[in-house]
């Protein structure tokens, strides 16, 4: 099936006019990358920038079957165009989790695997490459080819954070994790400075699961105060289902001017109050997807979109890194809404596209305003004189060096071309 659809990423910017096309099983999908010069893969449409536009696009949404689950092995496989939220109900009350997820759970395992995604937890469980047994990727020619750390073992590699760069994940084999229940022991830390939010971080206990959020509105003394969120599965002796959260529908988009510089400051100032010093129980859902309860929470920004800068340092430089790009952003007219704040620990030699590098990372969400694109400019030359990277999947204005991996390399033209030169948006 083939149709004509504007599409964007989560951010809703850019907005691109492209052929879709959603074959139902792996012969369509062989036929569509053979009858195209160039094309990319998409799967939810999760990532927020450009990673899965181009002017043809093959949805992977139409493989969608779990192939087997060993619920004694806690292992896994199924087709590409799975989404973490259809495994959750059958492997939770089997006792099982991912090792790592990202914040949302409607991603599909290709996206996964084609952003290598990373949680709150990357110090202890690495990205998810480091819990994946094999995949079958089918290539530009068409062949399906196996690859896993013992077969293929190059293209593997390659793949996982490659962007879908060098063909189209058709399925993948995993390995879950054990978990004692389905809720959670989640704390917050407040913290009155960015020097306190890092002691925190680097505090915690090796097996917790930790964000921070920074008020990147707070200035002079307080600049950088925020709250750290620590969580550890609990043991209780209660049967283990699977419980979402109940959820609001943010129905259209808001107007422009519902976030301005000064709702988003007041936003801050109040969640920092809202972050005291707290324990408490939730559930994994709530722990995992805070996001997933506002549902479509995209459209607070408006028909315009936003842009997040997600960009990791090096160890060495990361105080001191964040403590100057805070400064950039204060000094400039833009106010992002949201900041997460992630600690990462080494990555696998091999995993080379692999985003995090050891050292902390931090996400911004930035309305996108006319003056927005000279920020990231500033923001980029920034961060690659401090050594680190942004994440591709959350890019769609930074200068293409910036994500610290060459498609050319790597990849095959077919499926890299249509990102690297930057499709023209109609919005
Ligand atoms: C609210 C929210 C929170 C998030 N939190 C995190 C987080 O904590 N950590 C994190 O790492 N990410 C996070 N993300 C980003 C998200 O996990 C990734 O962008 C993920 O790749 C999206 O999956 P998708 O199925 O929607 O893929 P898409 O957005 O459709 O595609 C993403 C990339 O994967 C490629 N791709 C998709 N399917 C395939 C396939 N079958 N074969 C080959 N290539 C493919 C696409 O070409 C594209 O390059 C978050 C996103 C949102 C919206």
């Amino acid at each position: 099936m083939k149709t004509l659809q504007k599409i964007s990423g989560w951010a809703n910017y850019p907005i691109v006019e492209a052929e879709v096309t959603s074959p139902q099983d792996i012969e369509g999908v062989r036929r569509c990358i053979l009858a195209n010069e160039q094309i990319i893969a998409r799967g939810n449409g999760k990532s927020y920038g450009d990673a899965s536009l181009g002017h043809r696009v093959i949805s992977t949404l139409g493989l969608r079957e779990i192939l087997d689950f060993d619920p004694v092995a806690g292992v896994i496989s199924c087709q590409a165009g799975v989404l973490l939220s259809d495994l959750l109900p059958i492997i939770v009350p089997a006792g099982w989790f991912f090792h790592v997820t990202p914040g949302i759970k409607q991603v599909t395992i290709g996206g996964a695997i084609a952003s290598d995604v990373h949680g709150k937890n990357h110090p202890l469980k690495g990205c998810f490459s480091d819990w994946l047994v094999s995949f079958e990727l089918i290539t530009a020619e068409g062949d399906i080819v196996v690859c896993s750390r013992h077969q293929n073992t190059s293209l593997f590699w390659q793949t996982c954070g490659g962007m879908g760069w060098t063909g189209i994940i058709l399925s993948a084999c995993f390995q879950l994790q054990r978990v004692p229940s389905s809720r959670m022991r989640q704390k917050t830390i407040q913290c009155h400075s960015l020097d306190g939010l890092f002691q925190a971080m680097e505090q915690r206990r090796p097996e917790s699961y930790a964000a921070g959020w920074i008020d990147t509105t707070s200035k002079g003394s307080r600049m950088g105060q925020g709250a750290v969120h620590l969580a550890e599965h609990l043991v209780e002796d209660t049967p283990i289902q699977w419980l979402e959260a109940p959820k609001t529908n943010i129905p259209v988009f808001a107007p422009k001017w519902l976030l301005n510089p000064m709702s988003v400051r007041a936003f801050n100032a109040l969640y920092f109050h809202k972050n005291k010093n707290a324990e408490k129980v939730v559930t994994m859902d709530a722990y995992f997807y805070p996001l997933d309860a506002l549902r479509n929470w995209n459209r607070l920004y408006g028909r315009r979109g936003f842009i997040q800068y997600q960009f990791c340092l090096p160890e060495n430089n990361a105080f001191d890194g964040i403590r100057r790009l805070l400064e950039v952003v204060g000094k400039s007219p833009e106010v992002p809404f949201l900041s997460v704040l992630k600690k990462h620990g080494e990555r696998a030699s091999n995993a080379v596209n692999t985003f995090p590098i050891k050292g902390y990372s931090l996400a911004l969400d930035f309305p996108r305003t006319p003056t927005i694109f000279r920020l990231v400019e500033k923001l980029d030359d920034l961060v690659w004189h401090l050594g680190g990277k942004i994440y591709l999947t959350k890019d769609a204005c930074s200068n293409p060096k910036m994500g610290g991996i060459n498609p050319s390399e790597f990849g095959h033209p077919k499926f890299y071309s249509a990102l690297r030169t930057r499709i023209s948006p109609i919005h």
